[in-house]
């Protein structure tokens, strides 16, 4: 690690990266990065580099972990062994845990979570480097990859993060201003300006602390102008994507069949099909009911028909982890959540 520096801000009142106290460091973020996710965000915020993939929402296995009125999110923040300096030992720690957690908080008031019950939305935010502001950064990828994937929200999260260096308050920490600095106070806001995270590290008077506030929901609105403009690029993109001509009809078809099979409903089912599927269903329950010992597990695995079984997501280790670690990393600095 360097060493700290003498001064942060110069007499010209520029930070050691040329900015001035109150600008946020390069942003730039491309949608749709990842074929396999639902959706995706590439997201390059200074040093930071960021991927967040987006699963779901998917009925939810076992069916205990369900919630009955809503869907339940889950947020993994990881930082990849080679995301900084010194390597970092593989897999959660308390750190990451309590990233992971803040950060599926800061998305609970804008995902409309009652449309799905029972379902799951997995949100990966993976570091791959790491320059300070690795949370906020996260989250702002994972605000558009959950666009992407098309989860009907309220609106954007957008993250930053104010500080304090030189007796003056900085937006959007750099390295040193982070290591050396005398607060980081991360914060994440709703388009509506609803604060859904805010954290402190460090000491500030109760002005300061207002002042912090102003001036991270002015970082938030310039990131959320960011992200907005990403949104729009994309979706003109596709509205210029033209269709051959000898297509056109096979295509207003297809949106007609769609639109009339969702006003109907089931009711349009081929009740063939329904009787096939039945049959099918039964005989599962048999093999099923044969290969399983434990009760409850029984009892999901019979719900769920052989050609459903992609749909349906098991419980993922990986989250388990995460809230299962122990303090293993004691030394490991933990924000205090206000
Ligand atoms: P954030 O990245 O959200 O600012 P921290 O304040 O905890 O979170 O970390 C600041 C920076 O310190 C990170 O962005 C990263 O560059 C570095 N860092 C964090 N944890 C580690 C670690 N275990 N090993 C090395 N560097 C780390």
């Amino acid at each position: 690690m360097s060493d700290k520096p003498e001064k942060f801000i110069d007499e010209n009142g520029l930070r050691l990266d040329g900015r001035r106290i109150d600008e946020i460091r390069p942003m730039k973020m491309e949608i749709g990065v990842l074929s396999r996710a639902d959706g995706s965000c590439y997201l390059e915020w200074g040093k930071n580099k960021i991927l967040a993939a987006v699963y779901g929402p998917r009925e939810l296995h076992p069916r205990r972990l369900q919630k009955a009125d809503s869907v339940l999110i889950r947020y993994r923040y990881n930082m990849a062994a080679f995301s900084v300096e010194d390597r970092i030992r593989p897999g959660p720690s308390r750190r990451s845990t309590e990233i992971s957690k803040v950060s599926r908080e800061a998305f609970e008031p804008v995902v409309l979570t009652h449309l799905y019950p029972g379902a799951v939305i997995d949100v990966f935010a993976e570091v791959l480097q790491a320059d300070a502001g690795t949370r906020t950064a996260a989250i702002n990828a994972a605000s558009m990859a959950l666009a992407d994937a098309g989860i009907p929200m309220k609106g954007l999260v957008s993250a930053c993060a104010v500080g304090k260096v030189d007796g003056q308050l900085v937006l959007d920490l750099n390295k040193a201003e982070d290591n050396f600095g005398d607060a980081d106070i991360p914060m994440a806001i709703t388009s509506e300006g609803e604060i859904s995270l805010i954290q402190m590290d460090g000491d500030v008077t109760q002005e300061e602390f207002k002042k912090a506030i102003e001036m991270c929901k002015e970082g938030c609105r310039q990131i959320l102008e960011i992200q907005k403009e990403t949104l729009k690029n994309k979706f003109t993109k596709l509205d210029e994507v033209e269709i051959p001509e000898d297509e056109e009809e096979d295509v207003s078809a297809l949106v007609e069949s769609t639109l009339t099979s969702a006003d109907e409903g089931e009711a349009c089912e081929d009740e063939e099909v329904v009787e096939e599927a039945d049959a099918e269903d039964d005989s599962e329950d048999v093999d099923d009911v044969e290969d399983v010992e434990d009760d409850e597990e029984a009892e999901d695995e019979d719900d769920v028909p052989e050609e459903k079984a992609d749909e349906v997501v098991e419980a993922d280790p990986s989250f388990e982890d995460v809230e299962e670690e122990e303090d293993e990393n004691p030394e490991d600095d933990e924000e205090e959540t206000v």
